[in-house]
């Protein structure tokens, strides 16, 4: 039922955030329910458009529970189990969309376009009539009288029996979400979890990756703490003007972020798939090889060339030294680097370059079998905002879909509100 009294309206739900949580939760919620989608932005969905470099890795086909990060993982795997990477691919194929899976699983909308997956969930919520209401910031929200009061910037006033915060976290504030809802949810007498950005590029104390900033290799990545290794990752290094990204940075973010102003370490690899001796013995054959060839045009051969002379460098070695003239001991030095190349960390770029939050709303608070507030009656959170990050890979919009998909459907099976 939805009532109007000048700039007051009345739903049966609201729901704040037009991301793909509360875009889901929306579509699952509106079967007989009157719904309010309220949105920020001037469109829904602004931050799907960002995802997988606009290509939106929509899903992964292996999103289990070892994939993400939270207090609670057993709330985390009760929700994933719900609403499943499988069930989510389905529904996309339901609303038109075909399709495809590339590399670990990763799964992609066939145009390899982020817009068909906005397209058409904006359709369904259409088709669904769920009323959406973009450039509509919500500022405030009060409980009265067992009503929802949603106040926007226009001074607009929303009334519903239902709400679901779905409003994201701090990460990609520039597409959103910018903690808002963590601040009510907060006010509403939710515990919080600290929050740091994740999945973000790591800055370094030394200042060389700036001279190969723009670089990219594969290797090894491990993170260590006093000495002590607490995470490694394969993949992607990216050298930046500030320190490193990509990938196999990126996912470190998480783990360290805790640890910031401690002895923090990230040692590369950059050939995982060789022991240090199998990797000497590349070097003596080359070396042998290497003619009247300076040392730094030697390593060329094995390492990107712009990367040799800042390994030279940082070992005190003359780029220009013939490499006849190497002795064993400095070949042993080269491999060794090239094995554990060693950087400080200093911190963390911003929530603004981070793909997600670490931290956010705490599950103790919330009932593991629907997502509602066990504070506030009629309260429900979904997504990002909730204390749960994933992996890089699609693990994220998988949550965002599955947590937005239980609350809608708890919420669908409640009475009709008069
Ligand atoms: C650059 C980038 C690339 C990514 N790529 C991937 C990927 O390929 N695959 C993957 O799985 N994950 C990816 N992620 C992560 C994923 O996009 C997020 O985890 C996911 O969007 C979170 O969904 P959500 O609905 O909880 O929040 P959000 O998508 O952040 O949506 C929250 C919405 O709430 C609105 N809002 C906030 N406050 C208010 C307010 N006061 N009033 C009204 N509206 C408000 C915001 O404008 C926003 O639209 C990426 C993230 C980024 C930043």
């Amino acid at each position: 039922m939805v009532q109007s009294i000048e700039m007051e309206k009345t739903f049966d739900i609201a729901i704040i955030g037009a991301g793909p949580a509360g875009i889901m939760a929306a579509i699952t919620a509106s079967d007989r329910l009157s719904v309010v989608l309220i949105e920020k932005n001037d469109s829904v969905g602004r931050k799907i458009l960002a995802t997988g470099n606009g290509r939106c890795n929509i899903t992964n086909r292996f999103a289990e529970v070892n994939r993400y990060h939270s207090s609670n993982l057993d709330v985390v795997k009760n929700v994933l189990a719900k609403f499943d990477q499988s069930q989510a691919m389905k529904l996309f194929e339901n609303l038109g969309i075909v399709l495809k899976e590339e590399d670990n699983g990763r799964i992609f909308p066939r145009t390899n376009q982020a817009q068909t997956v906005v397209d058409a969930l904006s359709h369904e919520l259409y088709e669904r009539n769920v009323k959406v209401k973009t450039n509509s910031e919500v500022k405030g929200i009060s409980k009265e009288n067992d009503r929802f009061r949603i106040l926007l910037k226009n001074d607009e006033i929303i009334n519903s029996q239902i709400l679901i915060l779905a409003t994201g976290g701090k990460a990609g504030h520039h597409l959103g979400s910018s903690g808002d809802g963590l601040f009510w949810a907060k006010l509403l007498g939710h515990m919080i979890t600290p929050t740091f950005p994740a999945l973000v590029p790591v800055e370094t104390i030394e200042t060389w990756p700036k001279e190969i900033s723009g670089l990219r290799v594969e290797g090894k990545s491990t993170v260590t703490l006093d000495a002590k290794i607490i995470s490694e990752k394969s993949g992607d290094i990216l050298f930046t003007h500030f320190g490193l990204s990509a990938p196999a940075i990126m996912a470190h973010a998480g783990e360290l972020a805790p640890h910031l102003g401690k002895d923090l370490k990230i040692h590369l690899d950059l050939f995982p798939d060789k022991t240090g001796k199998e990797l000497d013995q590349i070097l003596a054959k080359v070396f042998a090889n290497a003619g009247r060839r300076t040392l730094k045009n030697t390593l060329a051969g094995l390492i990107p060339n712009n990367l040799a002379p800042v390994i030279l460098k940082l070992l005190e070695m003359n780029a220009e030294r013939k490499t006849a003239e190497v002795s064993k001991i400095d070949r042993l030095k080269i491999a060794k680097i090239l094995k554990d190349l060693k950087l400080t960390v200093k911190g963390l770029r911003s929530f603004k370059e981070a793909q997600v939050t670490s931290g956010g709303v705490s599950f103790s608070e919330i009932n593991p079998q629907s997502l509602e507030s066990k504070i506030v009656s009629g309260l429900y959170f979904a997504g990002e905002i909730l204390d749960c990050y994933g992996d890089s890979g699609g693990f994220n919009l998988q949550w965002a879909w599955s947590s937005g998909h239980l609350a809608g459907e708890i919420i669908a099976q409640k009475p009709v509100v008069a």
